[in-house]
């Protein structure tokens, strides 16, 4: 997992020196075949790698070693049921960084005097965060899917431990008053949910512990948090982590469920008046390269070879001589779908993924809800 915390310290680090290599990597189902993304992660270092003609002779060879290095990690290391992964290394200012993601991102190789973090910030944007809290009377436990894993976040709990250790009551006179040791518990709960929230600009909240104490603290919370609430959980405050996993995922899924219903049925109302959205590779294609689409609906692991133009990278799904925006060649790819998801995002239009979808897979796999 990566926190937003990550990304800006990544952000942070710069080396004029030594160069900095960042590796993305995306891999669809059909690339685990025969470990095919051992090669698409060579050619996209080739093609990384391809000029280095701005670089000192110094600066190459420790290029050559972080290239070496991430290689070993792809051959050897890498976790085949993530969909994405991200690597920053730099031997020289002793930089490595990987993190894996359960979903796509676009693959490239990119070597700079600072990470390459743009795809980063755009997974963090595209992904629904959950932020889930238990409480109960005394105690509070916190978890939190922003790249769709479910992590605890313990460093939360401490943090609210620490604020009760700093409260100015002496310890007799919590004693005596029980219920607002309670409520000051809930509400220092409350605070730091709420600071949190500003923080790491999460989109849903999900609430667990007993029935009473999520009713208390729903009274004392925050209402822009109250706004965003979308399922609660029986329990829990000692229950074993991966439970509690089980039981924040099954929430998450049904809720996104229900969301990607929600797009379905907008894109099957639009497809019902003509010129407001297309179905299939060829007219999704098409509208794109016309800058029309306003959200690209998409199947999760939907993958099609296809070509794209060298210069504006425009896709294509059929071999035609040159790009018809700016002329010039036309390569193939093994997936146009990363290319389409990529250039939409480029034209700042949405990209919704959606899991598993019967009516989308007779539409084509993918759709695209128009702009004008
Ligand atoms: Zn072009």
């Amino acid at each position: 997992m990566i926190t937003i915390k990550q990304i800006e310290e990544l952000m942070k680090i710069s080396s004029e020196k030594y160069p900095i290599s960042s590796f993305y990597l995306g891999i669809a189902p059909v690339f685990l075949i025969q470990k095919k993304y051992r090669v698409l992660a060579k050619d996209l270092i080739k093609e990384g790698t391809s000029d280095l003609s701005r670089f000192s002779e110094e600066q190459r060879e420790f290029t050559e070693k972080d290239v070496k290095k991430i290689l070993n990690f792809i051959n050897y290391e890498f976790d085949e049921k993530s969909r994405g992964l991200a690597i920053f290394s730099s031997i020289g200012i002793k930089l490595w960084q990987v993190y894996q993601f359960p979903r796509r991102i676009k693959g490239r190789f990119v070597i700079d005097t600072d990470p390459y973090t743009r795809p980063l910030v755009r997974f963090f944007d595209e992904n629904e965060k959950f932020f889930v809290s238990f409480v109960d009377n005394r105690k509070a436990r916190f978890f939190s899917s922003y790249t769709g894993i479910v992590n605890e976040r313990e460093e939360i709990s401490e943090e609210i431990h620490g604020r009760h250790k700093k409260g100015g009551w002496s310890q007799a006179r919590f004693q005596r008053h029980i219920k607002n040791q309670t409520l000051k518990h809930l509400n220092n709960v409350s605070d730091v949910l709420y600071e949190i929230y500003k923080r790491e600009k999460f989109d849903h909240l999900i609430l667990g512990g007993s029935q009473k104490a999520r009713a208390n603290f729903k009274n004392i919370m925050h209402s822009s948090l109250q706004k965003i609430t979308v399922g609660e959980i029986e329990g829990g405050l000692d229950d074993p982590i991966l439970d509690l996993k089980e039981s924040i995922q099954k929430i998450i899924d049904s809720f996104e469920n229900k969301q990607s219903k929600k797009y379905l049925k907008t894109l099957f109302d639009k497809l019902g008046q003509k010129h407001l959205a297309v179905n299939g590779l060829e007219q999704t294609v098409a509208m794109l390269n016309q800058a029309r689409i306003h959200t690209l609906i998409v199947k999760e692991n939907f993958t099609n070879p296809g070509y794209k133009c060298i210069g504006c990278e425009t896709p294509y799904t059929k071999e035609i001589k040159k790009c018809s925006l700016c002329n010039k060649k036309i390569i193939k790819v093994p997936d146009v779908i990363d290319e389409i998801i990529e250039k939409t995002w480029e034209l700042n239009g949405e990209v919704k993924f959606i899991k598993k979808s019967k009516e989308l897979d007779d539409l084509g796999g993918i759709a695209a809800l128009l702009r004008w």
